[in-house]
């Protein structure tokens, strides 16, 4: 059972709008780029500006999209989602720019996977406000000029050493989102308790936070799993019996690693004796892309302490030995 793969059913993301904080006083963590976003925001109202471009960058399910939404929200402006590989044809773009009102906030999710194309087309936009459309076809093909409303582009990824320079350049924000601690993410998971009336005790929430690798998405889906274990087994009450017996039948790893993290731990144990070794080798050696792996996995087993930056390469540590359940004297025996 891999929770990390069942997030993209319409049931999932109903869900998961459900418990979407849609104020800043609503979200938790991320004090700095909170901090910078409320002086930006209050200072864009003041001036009855639209806010500068914003772009997000970090791992999936910190809350780019919520934040975004939050943004809009406190602006008291509209908010329009799309996304980079979504936006096939300049058209599409010019469709979305067209509809928007002043200073109202659109939203492009994964922003480096836009082509080429649309992407030249949206510097004009979001410099000057101004798109250039081609009318009619043939001979008689012409490309007008059209003045857009000001509006700000909030833009999110989770690859943000995929974006052009160009591209970035063009952002007056550049917000990058870390990985939650379990503290703050058990007051996230006791939020979203209350919202879906579920009793929960701290402990029992700072138990599936623990195992939730840092990311408010998956502490929230865990937290489903582990209600129904409650309503059908237990008494509703989610406490730290139910909680461990339900992330124990869910196999959910105790330090909240999923496959991918354990097969980087296990590679850099099994074939490169605990290291140092490579990204690059690395994710040849588990078939993943480098820069995935140095942008989304990596920071995550680096902050937890299973691995570690030398100038040489990275290493494991005793506690991804220890945890893998391998002694360090036999890996290096093999
Ligand atoms: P991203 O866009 O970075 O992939 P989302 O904004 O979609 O992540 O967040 C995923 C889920 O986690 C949403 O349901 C959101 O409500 C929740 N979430 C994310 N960050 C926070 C936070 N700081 N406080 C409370 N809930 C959060």
């Amino acid at each position: 059972f891999d929770i990390r793969r069942s997030s993209n059913s319409s049931a999932e993301r109903e869900f998961e709008n459900a418990l979407r904080p849609l104020q800043f006083g609503d979200f938790s963590g991320q004090l700095k780029v909170v901090e910078n976003l409320k002086v930006f925001v209050e200072a864009a109202k003041y001036r009855g500006e639209p806010l500068d471009h914003t772009l997000l960058h970090g791992p999936p399910g910190l809350g780019k999209t919520t934040l975004s939404n939050i943004i809009a929200n406190e602006l008291g402006v509209g908010f329009k989602v799309t996304s980079g590989p979504v936006l096939d044809k300049p058209g599409d773009l010019a469709g979305i720019l067209t509809s928007l009102e002043p200073n109202d906030v659109l939203f492009i999710d994964e922003i480096h996977r836009l082509s080429p194309v649309v992407e030249e087309y949206l510097y004009s936009a979001m410099e000057d406000y101004r798109i250039d459309i081609m009318i009619d076809k043939g001979p008689s093909a012409r490309s007008i000029q059209l003045d857009l409303n000001p509006f700000t582009l909030v833009g999110a990824t989770t690859r943000s050493g995929l974006l052009t320079a160009p591209l970035r350049a063009r952002f007056g924000i550049n917000l990058h989102l870390e990985y939650y601690d379990a503290e703050v993410l058990s007051r996230i998971v006791e939020r979203s308790a209350h919202i879906l009336s579920v009793p929960i005790e701290h402990d029992a929430a700072m138990e599936i936070a623990g195992r939730s690798r840092g990311t408010p998405r998956i502490a929230n889906a865990l937290l489903r799993r582990v209600r129904d274990f409650a309503q059908v087994r237990g008494t509703g009450r989610v406490d730290m019996a139910i909680a461990r017996y339900a992330l124990e039948a869910l196999n959910i790893d105790r330090y909240g690693l999923d496959e991918i993290d354990n097969k980087i731990l296990l590679t850099i144990i099994d074939k490169f004796k605990g290291g140092p070794v490579g990204i690059t080798t690395i994710a040849t050696a588990i078939g993943e892309d480098a820069g995935t792996v140095e942008e989304v996995y990596e920071p995550f087993l680096i902050k937890e302490g299973f691995i570690k930056r030398t100038p040489r390469g990275r290493e494991v540590t005793d506690m991804a030995y220890k945890h893998l359940g391998r002694s360090r004297f036999t890996a290096e025996l093999q």
